[in-house]
């Protein structure tokens, strides 16, 4: 009885990429993810850079020729913006690169939650002693 008001008694093929508005939706979805991200198809994107006169980049992307302060962020440039023709060992480079930017974010996470908490220690102890005397 209630198995057939659920399923409405017939079979309907799904309609997947067929729906013209959820289509629109994901489009849209899909133009907001790429606004942020890096776009592998156009290097070319890259915002201008200058040097500081007196000042050696310690690293330059072997592809595009833009500096960087250190081989660490070019490794991350050449997996992320020239991932189709990068070798094998800058590929291995970008991992090494990306694991370790995300050990720094989350020493960096640890840090801001322990420095909330001194606060709010800090707060807490000023409050007792203020309301105290
Ligand atoms: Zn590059």
């Amino acid at each position: 009885m209630t198995d057939a008001s659920h399923s409405g008694g017939v079979d309907a093929p799904p309609a997947a990429g067929t729906d013209p508005a959820s289509g629109t939706g994901a489009d849209v979805r899909e133009v907001d993810d790429q606004r942020g991200a890096l776009d592998p198809a156009d290097p070319g994107r890259d915002v201008d850079t200058r040097v500081p006169a007196g000042e050696d980049p310690a690293a330059r992307c072997p592809y595009c020729d833009r500096p960087f302060r250190t081989g660490r962020l070019r490794d991350l440039h050449v997996g992320q913006v020239h991932a189709e023709g990068c070798s094998e060992a800058e590929r291995e480079a970008y991992e090494e690169a990306d694991e370790a930017e995300l050990d720094d974010l989350f020493f960096y996470h640890i840090k801001v939650v322990v420095l909330i908490g001194l606060l709010f220690s800090a707060f807490v102890l000023g409050y007792t002693v203020v309301l105290s005397g």
